[in-house]
């Protein structure tokens, strides 16, 4: 099936990524994707934006040729309490949001804490997607994850990134087994995303595929092959 969509990329505006917005567009046109989503680091991280500049989202156009462009955010977690750092009154203006837990954010703790964190921001009914769940230092119970998701009726992702050589997260592959398991057997979709820095990364989920091929994980729980599940989950499925 066609994958039409990448819903998790960075500008410049992020502060460690490297790209413009006119540059990640055309790169994604260029990809042929349907849909495809800015989501700039939230202001916890070091050197990215100010709440001013999500505030004014409302700018942008969200349709380009063919292609429809979200604006939104990753969210830091901050705590095992699930705290993240935006108010829910900016998020719900949103089109669609990503919260997950980056190094300079979250301080890991137990098994039972951590996975907390991740339960918690997802009782928050304007988060969409969980990022990257696959980070091998803050170890979680992915029963308990993906139950979760089922319930707050939240996405999980299969990072691209993080299954880069290299990557700053380790190789999460056992992580993502385990995960696409429980979501196979609780029925929860999940999404292919490129968590791009720059506009070479831009819809590149090789590696991401290649991890869902070998679970043997079903089409109809992958969100990129279908536009009318996106839209079911993200704040502002009208767009779409
Ligand atoms: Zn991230
Ligand atoms: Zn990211």
């Amino acid at each position: 099936m066609l994958d039409k969509m990448d819903l998790h990329t960075h500008t410049i505006m992020s502060g460690h990524a490297y790209s413009t917005r006119n540059e990640m567009i055309k790169a994604a046109e260029e990809k042929g994707l349907e849909i495809y989503a800015i989501t700039e680091h939230a202001p916890a991280m070091p050197g990215s934006c100010h709440n001013m500049y999500f505030m004014n989202y409302k700018a942008l156009p969200r349709t380009y040729n063919n292609m429809t462009v979200l604006y939104g955010v990753e969210l830091n977690i901050l705590d095992y309490a699930g705290r993240v750092d935006l108010p829910k009154s900016l998020l719900k203006e949103m089109d669609l949001t990503l919260a997950s837990i980056h190094v300079p954010c979250y301080v890991s703790g137990t098994m039972e804490e951590n996975t907390n964190a991740y339960v918690e921001a997802m009782k928050n009914p304007y988060i969409n997607i969980i990022a990257h769940p696959d980070d091998g230092r803050f170890p979680i119970n992915y029963e308990m994850l993906v139950k979760a998701a089922k319930e707050y009726h939240v996405i999980l992702e299969v990072n691209n990134a993080s299954l880069a050589p290299g990557s700053f997260r380790g190789d999460p592959r056992e992580q993502y087994k385990e995960m696409l398991q429980l979501c196979m057997d609780y029925e929860v979709p999940i999404v292919m995303n490129s968590d791009a820095h720059v506009e070479a990364q831009v819809g590149e989920h090789g590696f991401a595929q290649e991890v869902l091929d070998l679970a043997g994980f079903p089409e109809e729980l992958v969100v990129n092959y279908h536009r009318e599940i996106l839209k079911e989950y993200i704040n502002r499925g009208t767009l779409l």
